[in-house]
């Protein structure tokens, strides 16, 4: 992660002062170039010199970047190194955690983005109640730490990853799979039972910062990922930012209606979108079609299409097409530069994403020009984790430079 731009959230750092604000960027310009000068910082930010090295002292004295020396530059055969500063990767540590159906995934990474090391801690429940999520999610911190031989108090921030309806900008869930209520204010919640700031945002938010930033969404600034898993997901970066929608909840692309008083949803309302192609709703339809009760996963439905069930073929088929009609649409609807679909388990299985392909450009309206390009990929389902851990990093960077400036103020 050392050498990646973490792009900034503009709701976050709008109160921020402008002082505060030009140590953020100017931290965020360190940590983008990873090794950078004062006098090359002010010409990225085109700022002055006395303004960048006023909020380079602010951030060398909270110990949240360092100074290193590079040898002189070219052609300057003699004089002192050049000071070069980079980001303190040593000042403390943030953790990121999906919460997945089997398991709490979590990665510790550094200030710096450097991975420390990753966690799984197995749930024995898919679905909890709020108070009990987030008591897993300490025992998994607790672990993670046991494990990786950190203290706790070491953790500067959390940031948890779920799938549904939220507000991460509050930390409040409307709605949750991995959860038995809906509308929870978590922060009380976290407060009790979790001992650093700690924030929430929609899995496949975090999936798409994920790609954007380390993946196969690197260099593009239009493009959409799209999760497939138990429901599915959506992250939307527009002009290389993460689009939310104005009550933080957008991008619910699994619950867009695809059928009028269609298949029951796992969100209550009929006709979305994964309650036809959502690992779910395949194996509830192949349990219906087979009248057999040992459909249990994706891997089984695939297993039996590829020993000649054709039942769990036409279930996969469905899918498969009703999934290219939905992507044609969002080709139609945005016209990315590239959309991702990624899933962790089990392999796509290439016949498909055939169907799926080949749906996908007959509902394409047709320009004269090509269709943007589309990745399918089996994600490492440590990814999810990683891009919490990304979304921590930009979050406690601005706790921590807002806390620069009560400090100068005292
Ligand atoms: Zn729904």
């Amino acid at each position: 992660m050392t050498k990646d731009v973490l792009s900034q959230d503009p709701v976050l750092i709008g109160d921020l002062d402008a002082r505060d604000h030009t140590r953020l960027r100017v931290l965020q310009c360190i940590r983008a170039a990873g090794e950078i000068s004062r006098t090359d910082i002010a010409k990225a930010l085109i700022s002055s010199p006395a303004t960048v090295t006023s909020a380079c002292g602010a951030l060398l004295d909270a110990g949240l970047i360092a100074e290193t020396a590079a040898p002189p530059s070219e052609g300057v055969q003699r004089g002192r190194p050049r000071v070069m500063l980079t980001v303190n990767g040593a000042v403390f540590a943030v953790a990121g955690v999906k919460i997945a159906r089997d398991a709490i995934r979590l990665m510790v990474v550094g200030f710096q983005g450097q991975e420390i090391g990753t966690h799984v801690w197995p749930l024995l429940e898919s679905r909890m109640d709020p108070e009990a999520l987030v008591i897993e999610v300490r025992r998994a911190l607790d672990a993670a730490c046991a494990a990786l031989d950190l203290p706790i108090e070491r953790i500067a921030g959390l940031t948890i990853g779920l799938p549904g309806f939220l507000n991460a900008d509050e930390n409040f869930l409307h709605w949750s799979s991995s959860v038995t209520q809906g509308n929870v204010d978590l922060g009380p919640l976290i407060a009790a039972h979790i001992p650093c700031p700690t924030f929430i945002d929609n899995d496949a938010n975090l999936v798409a910062k994920a790609e954007h930033l380390f993946g196969a969404g690197r260099g593009f600034h239009n493009f959409l990922v799209v999760t497939l898993e138990h429901g599915v997901g959506m992250g939307i970066i527009l002009n290389d930012q993460l689009y939310r929608g104005e009550r933080g909840c957008g991008a619910e692309f699994g619950h867009m209606k695809i059928q009028f008083e269609g298949a029951l949803c796992q969100c209550g309302q009929r006709g979305c979108l994964e309650a036809y192609v959502g690992d779910y709703a395949l194996i509830r339809d192949s349990g219906t079609v087979r009248g057999q009760s040992e459909i249990e996963t994706i891997a089984d439905i695939i297993a039996a299409a590829r020993s000649g069930d054709t039942l769990a073929q036409e279930v996969l088929d469905r899918a498969s097409r009703v999934l290219g009609v939905a992507l044609a649409n969002l080709v139609n609807l945005f016209d990315p530069e590239h959309i991702v679909v990624a899933r962790s388990r089990p392999k796509f299985d290439q016949r498909y994403v055939d169907t799926m392909m080949a749906t996908l450009r007959r509902n394409t309206v047709e320009v004269d020009a090509p269709l943007p390009g589309i990745t399918v990929r089996n994600l490492d389902e440590m990814m999810w984790a990683k891009g919490a851990a990304a979304h921590a990093i930009e979050r406690v960077s601005i706790l921590k430079v807002r806390g620069l400036g009560v400090a100068d103020a005292v």
